[in-house]
């Protein structure tokens, strides 16, 4: 008996102590250790940490080692730490220097105040001429050549980056970036001085358009500030904006040979496949089926390198901050013995700086499936400021944050500032772009350091550093284990209906929109278009006054509504969106309102209608042109800046209205029109509204979608929906399109043209709100 019980009772203690064993205990985050880690990451040694600089890379050892030292599992399928990849690298070596020679005097300039080396320029050590070149564009087929007559070889030329504003558009083509320099290269210069001359005032010295082909390693590019430019005008017998003055009146290049030097010493790096690594580990899920899901959280781990005046970038809040947060929490879990329902993934990034270039890398070659992966948490500068968390990202992760809400300690929700979120600024921007809801968390409280040399340890506080841990440590314990369903049917779809300004073009009643809305909160519709509509049997005064009053009362209800706001201008409407409002903007169907007096147009347009949308008004038109009737209208309208959208109108009305009317307009179409009616849509700055019919098949629209893209080029074109985006037919029909457009590579700035921008530029220019221009010409 006492043997059973011995033994018995041995069992038991033996089943408490491996109890006790396995039964995760629970290990702090310890802030003094990542502040270990960020004086690692920010010494000397890693200087300043740029990818593929040794530097940087021996930052990527560096974490790797902690992993394999604390026990955690590669993520690779060869069991490395390691992602490699390759990126375009540029840089500017340690040592530049920049002098004026006029004469017997020689000036130096202070490298990022006065003057930058541009993107894709090569080395050079040398003193050369400089020429005055106007705006370095080089057409002679068009009649404009800013090098004509004057000898550029072996010498500078000088030149604004703006554009003769006559010329503007005939010059559009050669006065790309990448084409003025193609154009200074080819004939042969030595390198380019170039300025802007829109706002003395502010610093803007980064341009635009240069393109990797135009690197020669021994042609150098720079940009100045106008400070250097007035020093090299200071002894010539002209005078800078004299000189453009003259070439907008006579739309002739006034170039010449300035007598001055210019002496450069930059030694300035380009490869465009430079290796450099992710490093990634993971902690692998112990549930049968939850395992094959996973959560990420990460941070980028480069920063700036060695700046061109030799000061090291040490990046200790940007980003060794995060990248210690994501090493401490790793480490507490493995020595935990923490054993996640899903799978934990811990993600360090390389060339986030240059943009993003190891997150882009890794959602494009994911080594876990990106349909399985919940949620990314990205950490960007989490080691300094107030004492608050930001985490952002609710609107395009709502089921993951309303979980985290409801059970992340209140504790720590104290001290986290919820936000909407969304693409831009770090890593989380690819993740987003793929579907996975991405979150931002950065601490609260800017700092002046940023990208400056001034980022170092000193700014970093370790009880800083614990909040972000604890907070994200949480986080991921319960991402990692919470019940459900957290993949919600077309993710990436819903992210990029979301993320695109978004108009509904279905034109409901004003009253209507706003009794179905007024409660709106972060819906995908960004701005709703409304019919102020006219009541049956009234005409002339008696419908103006009732048109007014429902307008006046419509504007009223919105500004006090909570979702919604009314359209005044396109900053409001983005300023809106942020705030997760609808916008609304109202307009009439057909001119009933002003057809007996036309300059009502005026007066409805300053009361806040903003468009008049008509279908197939056959009393604008006689034969082969506008009738009397039509004229005046048009007049009207164009003076009035209400916005012209027309529908069902032949090809032949089409012409003659394009060819009469003084403001761009929309017109409907369900295809494509004929060429002639393209080439009039350009020449007036109107455009293309492809009309989405009800029920039609999204694949069948999107493949006439880029027919017409190709035809008239984003620019023109818009998409314009006529089922309900609020309601769930519109919605999938939408869905439909954009997973279409996902399968197609578009430019930067060509999907928010068929959304909406195409739209706000028209109604902008209808108008008569002309687009800030980089030139401001004074005239004295
Ligand atoms: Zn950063």
């Amino acid at each position: 008996m006492f043997r059973k019980k011995v033994i018995i009772l041995c069992f038991v203690f033996f089943l408490l102590f491996s109890l006790a064993l396995t039964k995760e205990k629970k290990i702090p985050f310890d802030g003094q250790q990542a502040l270990s880690y960020i004086k690692d990451l920010a010494s000397d040694t890693m200087k300043g940490r740029k990818s593929g600089q040794p530097g940087g890379e021996a930052g990527a050892e560096y974490i790797a080692s902690r992993f394999k030292e604390w026990g955690l599992e590669p993520l690779t399928a060869e069991g490395s730490y390691f992602q490699d990849f390759t990126i375009e690298h540029r840089n500017v070596e340690e040592g530049v220097l920049f002098e004026i020679i006029a004469g017997n005097s020689r000036r130096n300039f202070y490298y990022g105040e006065d003057w930058r080396v541009q993107p894709y320029s090569g080395s050079g050590n040398f003193v050369a001429e400089i020429v005055f070149a106007g705006y370095g564009i080089h057409a002679p087929q068009k009649e404009y050549d800013d090098y004509a007559g004057v000898d550029i070889k072996g010498k500078w030329v000088l030149f604004s980056t703006d554009s003769p504003r006559r010329l503007e558009e005939k010059l559009k083509d050669e006065a790309k970036m990448d084409e003025r320099i193609k154009a200074a290269q080819e004939l042969g210069a030595r390198g380019i001085l170039a300025f802007r001359m829109a706002d003395p005032q502010a610093r803007q010295m980064d341009f635009a358009g240069m393109k990797k082909e135009n690197y020669k390693q021994d042609f150098v590019f720079l940009s100045l500030e106008n400070k250097i430019v007035d020093f090299i005008f200071k002894d010539l017998k002209t005078e800078l904006r004299y000189l453009f003055q003259q070439i907008e009146e006579t739309s002739k290049p006034v170039s010449f040979e300035t007598g001055i030097k210019a002496f450069v010493s930059v030694s300035a790096i380009f490869d465009p496949k430079r290796p450099t690594r992710n490093v990634l580990a993971k902690i692998s899920g112990v549930d049968k089926d939850l395992k094959n899901e996973c959560v990420i959280i990460g941070a980028h781990m480069d920063h700036l390198g060695i700046d061109p005046l030799g000061e090291v970038m040490n990046g200790a809040d940007d980003n060794a901050s995060g990248t210690a947060v994501v090493m401490e929490i790793a480490r507490i879990m493995r020595l935990a013995q923490f054993k996640p329902k899903r799978t934990v993934i811990f993600g360090l990034w390389a060339g986030e700086e240059q943009g993003f270039l190891g997150s882009k890398y890794y959602t494009e070659h994911p080594l876990f499936p990106v349909e399985k992966t919940l949620a990314y948490i990205n950490m960007d500068m989490v080691g300094h400021g107030s004492g608050k968390v930001r985490f952002s990202g609710k609107y395009y992760g709502p089921t993951v944050w309303d979980v985290l809400k409801q059970r992340l300690p209140k504790q720590i929700l104290d001290y986290v500032i919820e936000g909407r979120g969304g693409p831009g600024g770090s890593d989380h921007t690819p993740f987003l772009e793929k579907g996975i809801p991405g979150f931002g968390i950065m601490t609260e409280g800017y700092h002046f350091k940023y990208h400056r040399e001034g980022d170092e340890i000193d700014l970093i506080k370790p009880e800083i550093l614990k909040k972000t841990g604890d907070c994200v440590e949480q986080a991921v314990e319960i991402l990692a284990s919470e019940p459900g369903n957290f993949f919600p049917p077309r993710r990436q779809e819903m992210y990029h209906l979301k993320y695109q300004n978004l108009i509904n073009f279905e034109l409901p009643p004003l009253d209507e929109v706003i009794e179905n809305h007024k409660d709106a909160k972060d819906s995908h519709v960004d701005l709703q278009l409304a019919i102020v509509t006219e009541k049956e049997g009234m005409i002339a005064d008696e419908l103006r006054i009732d048109i007014l009053k429902t307008l006046l009362s419509g504007q009223e209800k919105i500004r006090e509504s909570k979702g919604l706001s009314l359209y005044t201008s396109s900053n409001q409407f983005m300023g809106d969106i942020r705030q997760g409002k609808t916008t609304i903007m109202p307009g009439l169907r057909g001119i009933n309102a002003f057809r007996d007096d036309p300059r009502w147009a005026e007066v409805l347009a300053k009361q806040g209608i903003y468009f008049v949308i008509v279908d197939n008004p056959s009393f604008l038109f006689a034969e082969k042109e506008l009738s009397l009737e039509g004229k005046k209208i048009i007049e009207a309208l164009s003076k009035s800046g209400l916005l012209l959208i027309v529908s069902s109108l032949e090809s032949s009305q089409e012409k003659i209205l394009l060819e009469n009317t003084k403001k761009p307009l929309i017109l409907l179409e369900k295809d494509l029109p004929d060429k002639e009616v393209l080439e009039l849509i350009k020449k007036t700055k109107s455009a293309l509204g492809l009309i989405l019919s009800r029920g039609e098949e999204g694949a069948f629209y999107f493949t006439k979608l880029e027919e017409a893209r190709k035809a008239l080029g984003s620019e023109y074109l818009m998409i314009v929906n006529q089922e309900c985006l609020w309601k769930e037919a519109g919605k999938e029909q939408m869905l439909d399109v954009i997973s279409e457009r996902l399968k197609v590579k578009f430019e930067t700035g060509e999907v928010p043209n068929l959304f909406s921008a195409t739209f706000l530029r028209v109604l902008g220019r209808a108008r008569g709100e002309e687009p800030s221009r980089p030139f401001a010409f004074i005239p004295f």
